[in-house]
């Protein structure tokens, strides 16, 4: 964090890391670049004082660093260079909190950043292999399909954010199978970019008709090709995280818990892992909106969902289930392990204060766990813990029950 005038800084810093994410700070921009370097950060949040105050920042890989800026002008030129310089917000002084920490939190849901996976369809051996050095090279994961019939199965394993297709091949041509892949519900999303010799237009025009979204020459140079396949994946992912997401808290929202959890569950069964679900409610809470108000039990929920961020690992979903119950799935997890996991993040929550208007109370929430191989289909899974839930909600709250 890096704002010309310390106090406010310091300020700012003291409430960034009540909301969770501890700061460091830096007094010029010699010293930012310093620490970036040293500390590798979620985000470096800087008020841009120069002009040179609007270039990429590389940590220590050479990676540029998420930037927010503050600053106290709100003219559209500044908000402009900011955009440039590759800045993810631009929030104008005084700054909130709040949201400054949503857009913090919005950088951590993207993070750690996952490869795009690009699913090759070319019956030309050679220059599938060359496609995919080429988008290999540039970071991304690559898998080819050479026989167009198996398609099916690499989207199901692999599952691809995009589809690179040849136009001709020799058991049915590309948009004969695109027209196939966007009969099915799951893949209606997936873009598939066409690679192709055809310099037709009405061919292109026919195939795009057919479900494509794009049409590059296969003459295109490396840079282009692995620039529009970037683009292409980087918005349909976006687009993507909008629809599985939750507003208030940017969990996942219900129906995609539900899909991960049959997702997850038969990847548990296949490698014989265990799998824990946990579903959570916070306690009381009607009591939370009736003597404090809507906004502050919004404040609990988003509270809730950042503590359970921090707590828990990169690899368990987290989601928000309904208005004030959320639903972990935690993958290689006994419910045991699960169990104790579950109670420190209780304890946790339970200590922390949340400020309203009539002083600071506390909040806990119930919890019930159940796992795989106890219970071994998605829906058992689901009434089983919902079931502990209500057993831990009707010995007194405050605790988690497993199943
Ligand atoms: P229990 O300990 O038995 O769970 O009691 P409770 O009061 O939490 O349970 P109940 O289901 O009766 O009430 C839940 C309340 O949560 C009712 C609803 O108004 C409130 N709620 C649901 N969604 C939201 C939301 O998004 N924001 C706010 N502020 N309140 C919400
Ligand atoms: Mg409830
Ligand atoms: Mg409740």
């Amino acid at each position: 964090l890096l704002d010309p005038d310390p106090r406010a800084g310091e300020e700012l810093a003291a409430q960034l890391e009540n909301l969770g994410f501890p700061c460091r700070l830096a007094h010029t921009e010699t010293e930012l670049h310093k620490l970036v370097k040293a500390v590798t950060p979620l985000a470096a949040v800087l008020d841009p004082v120069h002009d040179h105050s609007f270039e990429p920042i590389l940590d220590s890989a050479g990676n540029p660093v998420p930037l927010v800026f503050f600053s106290s002008r709100d003219d559209f030129n500044n908000r402009l260079r900011g955009v440039r310089a590759g800045g993810h917000a631009y929030f104008t002084k005084p700054v909130d909190p709040l949201a400054l920490a949503a857009v913090l939190d919005d950088l951590m849901l993207r993070s750690p950043r996952e490869p795009y996976r690009i699913l090759i369809v070319d019956d030309d051996e050679p220059l599938a292999r060359y496609y995919a050095l080429v988008l290999d090279n540039a970071g991304m994961q690559t898998r080819i399909v050479n026989d167009p019939m198996t398609v099916m199965k690499a989207l199901r394993d692999f599952r691809p954010d995009l589809l690179l297709m040849d136009l001709y091949m020799p058991q049915c041509n590309g948009p004969e199978l695109a027209a196939v892949i966007r009969q099915q519900q799951a893949f209606i999303g997936i873009p598939i970019v066409f690679l192709s010799g055809e310099t037709d237009n009405d061919m292109q025009l026919a195939a795009m008709s057919r479900g494509a979204d794009d049409f590059l020459n296969k003459s295109i140079s490396p840079e282009h090709l692995v620039g529009s396949v970037a683009a292409r994946v980087a918005r349909s992912r976006s687009m993507r995280a909008l629809m599985v997401s939750d507003s208030l808290t940017g969990l996942y929202n219900h129906s995609y818990i539900k899909e991960q959890l049959a997702l997850e569950l038969s990847r548990a069964i296949r490698h014989r892992t265990p799998l824990a679900f946990a579903m959570l409610d916070i306690d009381k809470f009607k009591a939370v909106n009736d003597n404090h108000g809507h906004l502050a039990g919004d404040r609990v929920i988003k509270s809730l969902a950042r503590h359970l961020r921090q707590r828990l690992r990169s690899s368990d979903v987290i989601g928000r289930y309904g208005g004030e119950e959320f639903a972990v799935i935690l993958p290689a997890t006994s419910a045991e392990a699960a169990t104790r996991v579950l109670d420190e993040i209780r304890a946790g929550f339970f200590r922390l204060h949340h400020h309203t208007e009539q002083g600071d109370i506390a909040v806990s929430f119930s919890c019930g766990i159940a796992d795989f191989p106890q219970f071994n289909n998605a829906q058992d899974l689901n009434d089983a813990a919902d079931k502990a839930l209500y057993r831990a909600k009707q010995a007194g709250r405050n605790q988690v029950v497993a199943a």
